[in-house]
């Protein structure tokens, strides 16, 4: 059935409608609040399509793309209450953090349009240049916890700065604020720069195996990102997979908690626990355990769970009924196992996907809460003996993307998170980012490549080496004088 949906595909700068149409659920209440256009790959088709006709001119012309990145920011900022109310309606997020996702693209958007990567000359006789060259058309594809900063900051910003056009695909469940990101920018850009096609988990699949895009940037989770980079193997795409996390977070015996503990929670439950790089297990000292519980679990019962456009609100619903399943599944679990749940434990009754903040101590070795990605608001706290007993611990995950470690002795800190196995190692902080010129980089099967930064902005490049023996021949063969006109600048 046809439905009436808020906003088009954005495909080669025009806006196009659907026959065929997605339900957008709003967390809180658990209703279907809008549709989104469902794409064909007839659409997907003319996206690529698009976006390969408008490359090679966005790739010559590095002074218009800097003029029409900043003015893009302008734009973006310009409708960022827009954005960030789309977000918290689709995405269940408070109002406030889906403003900060809006404002982050800004900031991307500002910082990539001036960024050059220059080109570094190895040897000027013969004359040696490495360059980095954009890959043509990159197909994004993006998950629901942060539907406009990775859609908007860690993927369109770079990719278009390299000299690349783009074909994003969001998810699903979060699809609007994408949309509307794309007619944001549409009367910006030249027509086929930034392409929007929204529609079901199929839709992402059709997109990597499509012959048009040279790279494949996927934020997501492991399971998919396995996906994408089979498909990527046919062709020998280049990816950039930026999958789960289980973040552990390690308090040194000298830690006090007090100082602590807010900062702790914050990092583990902030988005309602659905970051990648959320704190997803705590390690204490066996002396600092009750105390450490008592003062996450203090915490916890404090936090308003509710609506995130209600100011009141401190963490939103989970974004689907299925993440919110997710966590009540590994919750029981873990009772089962024997855990003691020392705040939360359940979902709350009613309509939307809510859950209490939960923390459990006392979880058996082995416990799934543990092991897996909870993506949710349930922390498990785990009691360990020395420093080469915890390490040993949070290094067994096949995961690898953040850590952090706390005490009033950074120095010591310091020494420990760097034997940490992740990307990312935070000391006395965690999720910290000097937005967006600190890159991250999944370890393990946290991901491949990196994204933010002049890291993140090479992975959207490739290198193109130019060994220019013309000088040396030259001047063998007596053409010019090692002065002459042809000698390159060293
Ligand atoms: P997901 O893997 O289910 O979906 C991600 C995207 O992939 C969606 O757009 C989806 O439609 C698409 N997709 C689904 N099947 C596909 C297929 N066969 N081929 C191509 N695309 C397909 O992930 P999610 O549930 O939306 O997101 C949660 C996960 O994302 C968590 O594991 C989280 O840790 C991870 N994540 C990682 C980072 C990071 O930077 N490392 C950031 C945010 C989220």
């Amino acid at each position: 059935m046809t439905r009436q949906t808020p906003f088009p595909l954005t495909i080669g700068g025009a806006a196009v409608r659907t026959a065929a149409a997605l339900p957008v659920e709003n967390p809180a209440t658990g209703e279907v609040f809008a549709y989104a256009p469902a794409a064909t790959r007839e659409d997907l088709d003319a996206a690529f399509d698009a976006a390969s006709r408008a490359q090679p001119g966005w790739a010559a012309d590095a002074a218009r793309r800097e003029r029409d990145l900043l003015a893009a920011a302008e734009a973006v900022a310009a409708a960022a209450d827009e954005l960030a109310e789309l977000v918290t309606t689709e995405q269940g997020k408070p109002l406030a953090e889906a403003r900060a996702e809006a404002l982050g693209t800004v900031a991307a958007l500002r910082h990539f349009a001036t960024i050059r990567l220059e080109p570094t000359v190895l040897s000027g006789d013969p004359q040696v240049v490495v360059r980095r060259r954009p890959v043509g058309v990159v197909a994004a594809i993006t998950p629901w916890n942060s539907p406009i900063l990775v859609a908007g900051g860690m993927k369109i910003a770079p990719a278009l700065a390299a000299g690349n056009t783009v074909v994003l695909k969001p998810s699903p469940l979060t699809p609007l604020s994408a949309l509307r990101l794309g007619e944001v920018l549409a009367p910006i850009l030249p027509d086929g720069v930034v392409n929007v096609v929204s529609g079901g988990n199929e839709l992402g699949a059709w997109t990597t195996e499509h012959p048009v895009p040279r790279l494949l940037t996927f934020t997501g989770s492991p399971a998919t990102g396995r996906l994408v980079a089979q498909a990527a193997a046919r062709d020998l795409k280049r990816t950039v997979l930026e999958l789960g996390g289980n973040d552990p977070a390690i308090l040194l015996d000298d830690a006090v908690v007090a100082d602590v503990a807010e900062a702790l929670f914050w990092a583990a439950f902030g988005n309602a626990g659905q970051t990648c790089v959320a704190i997803k297990r705590v390690y204490v000292p066996h002396r600092l355990h009750d105390e450490l519980v008592a003062a996450l679990a203090a915490l916890a019962d404090e936090v308003v769970v509710g609506d995130g456009h209600d100011p009141a609100t401190g963490m939103g619903p989970l974004t689907s009924a299925a993440q919110r399943d997710v966590v009540t599944g590994l919750v029981e679990d873990a009772v089962g196992g024997g855990a003691r749940v020392a705040s939360g434990g359940k979902p709350v009754k009613g309509p939307g996907y809510f859950h209490r903040p939960t923390v459990l101590d006392s979880l058996a070795d082995g416990a799934r809460l543990v092991e897996e990605e909870q993506f949710g608001p349930a922390l498990p706290v785990v009691a360990y003996r020395d420093v080469d007993d915890v390490l040993r611990r949070v290094n067994a995950s096949n995961y690898g993307l953040g850590g952090s470690v706390w005490s009033t002795d950074p120095e010591r800190a310091r020494a420990v998170a760097d034997r940490v196995e992740a990307g990312t190692t935070w000391v006395n902080t965690h999720r910290g980012s000097l937005w967006p010129l600190q890159p991250t980089a999944g370890h393990k099967q946290s991901g491949v490549g990196a994204e933010l930064g002049v890291w993140g902005l090479e992975s959207f490049t490739d290198l193109s080496i130019q060994h220019d023996a013309l000088a040396v021949t030259a001047r063998r063969v007596g053409l010019v004088t090692a002065a002459g006109p042809d000698r390159p600048e060293e």
